[in-house]
């Protein structure tokens, strides 16, 4: 299985080397998409895991073992249905086309899996309907 997840650090767990310990221990292996990492602040991460199922939650059990925050990356990222006009527009600067039109119904759509956390379709959006929280 592959997932994205945030991973969000406390002051005092900031030195454990715990992407190591994911492909050492449990034979995972890691994409960090993002990391914003400050030695005496909370710290966050975008790590894209993937692995075997059994391997993946033995990984994630180990990371809350550390009290660290763990969330699915759909979490954070939100839109605003109610704002939202389909414009389309923030389909056009996401790179890795985790927006997109479903040419079904022509309704923008997100595949969060996909997402890399730019923060790029946020910027863009003529209404404010796309927010993100992963600070
Ligand atoms: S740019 Fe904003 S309004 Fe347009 S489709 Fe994207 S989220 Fe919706
Ligand atoms: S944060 Fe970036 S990658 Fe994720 S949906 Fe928005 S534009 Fe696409």
């Amino acid at each position: 299985m592959k997932k994205r997840i945030i991973i969000r650090f406390k002051r005092k767990t900031i030195d454990k080397p715990i992407v190591y310990r994911l492909a050492r221990d449990y034979d995972l292996i890691f994409n960090i998409l993002r990391a914003n990492v400050f030695p005496r602040a909370d710290s966050m991460m975008v790590l894209e895991i993937e692995g075997e199922t059994e391997n993946f939650n033995k990984g994630i059990d180990y990371l809350k073992g550390l009290n660290l925050d763990i969330e699915p990356i759909e979490q954070d990222i939100n839109r605003d249905e109610s704002k939202c006009v389909h414009c389309g527009v923030c389909t056009s600067v996401c790179a890795p086309e985790a927006i997109y039109i479903n040419r079904e119904n022509m309704k923008v759509e997100i595949d969060y899996e996909k997402c890399v956390a730019c923060e790029l379709c946020v910027k863009v959006c003529p209404v404010k309907a796309m927010s993100v929280s992963f600070e």
